[in-house]
């Protein structure tokens, strides 16, 4: 069968965390920093390592066949592609932001403002649909600067945490979009075989990630009460202890329910629980 090409990131923020996605997955490759390709070795796949900008691009054209990157790079650059499989990694959103000390309310403010950013045609599109008359200054990097130098009066920007804003003295006005890394397709690969098993893989690795398995003690009198708390499970599994009257309960559960229940179990009864990761889930 002939091998799949995917893109990922050569260095950068996504970098790291796509080549652990595709180790989790059981592939195995070398990831050399220096090469632009390399080759997995257990399955029919080869790996290009590129500038995430060039991403939806190799994949629209059919260089690649498949890419990981960020959903504000894909819309950026227009490219028609298929989105695959939102990864849950490389968070952020793109924010309007202005000087801390300027008094603007309404989105409407921005209304014959200037606004510097990267992402030209986002911010083209979110502007146009607010029926926001407001003119737009590409610049490809440092845009946090731009009201400082008297280039517009406000930016549109990727913010996660928001220190590079406040450190530029700017303050975060409105919400553009939000984004993470999504793997991409080009057109009519759907079906094919190679794509489906690795789709199933990173499907399995990503529904992990979300679930804990649990282990807990209680006295067998708890039980009733413990197995009410961790409805949703289809069934744990009840193991019995050395020690009389007691039992052990083994389950998986999404990681979000247990912390919010941690405190009602204990109180029902529930005794040394012990959390521990899920490499796979294999439905
Ligand atoms: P390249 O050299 O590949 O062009 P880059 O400098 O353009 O890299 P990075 O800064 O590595 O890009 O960011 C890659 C992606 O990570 C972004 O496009 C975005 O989707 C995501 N991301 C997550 N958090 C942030 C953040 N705080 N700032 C910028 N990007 C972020
Ligand atoms: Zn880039």
């Amino acid at each position: 069968m002939k091998n799949l090409k995917i893109a990922i990131q050569k260095s950068g923020r996504l970098n790291e965390k796509s080549v652990q996605l595709l180790k989790n997955c059981g592939l195995d490759f070398e990831n050399y920093k220096s090469s632009l390709i390399t080759i997995v070795s257990n399955f029919n796949l080869e790996i290009l390592f590129l500038r995430d900008d060039d991403i939806p691009d190799y994949v629209e054209q059919g260089i690649a066949d498949l890419g990981i990157v960020g959903e504000n790079v894909i819309d950026e650059s227009l490219a028609k592609v298929d989105y695959l499989q939102r990864l849950g990694f490389g968070k952020c959103t793109l924010k309007l932001a202005v000087p801390k000390d300027s008094n603007f309310n309404d989105i409407k403010d921005l209304d014959g403002k200037s606004i510097a950013t990267s992402y030209p045609n986002i911010l083209g599109k979110f502007l146009k649909d607010k029926q926001i008359s407001a003119e737009i200054h590409p610049i490809s990097g440092s845009v946090e600067i731009a009201p400082g130098l008297g280039l517009s009066e406000a930016i549109c920007d990727i913010v996660s945490t928001g220190g590079t804003l406040k450190n530029n003295g700017l303050k975060p006005f409105a919400d553009v979009s939000t984004s993470e890394a999504i793997l991409i397709g080009r057109a009519g690969l759907a079906e094919n075989p190679i794509l489906c098993e690795l789709l199933q893989r990173i499907q399995s690795v990503l529904r992990a990630k979300e679930t804990k398995y649990v282990v807990l003690n209680v006295e067998k009198t708890n039980l009733p009460q413990i197995t009410e708390l961790l409805q949703g499970v289809k069934s744990p599994t009840i193991v019995p202890l050395a020690e009389e009257g007691w039992v052990a309960v083994h389950t998986v559960i999404p990681e979000e329910d247990f912390w919010g229940k941690i405190n009602t179990l204990k109180s029902a009864g529930a005794q040394g629980i012990v959390v521990m990761p899920i490499e796979k889930i294999i439905l």
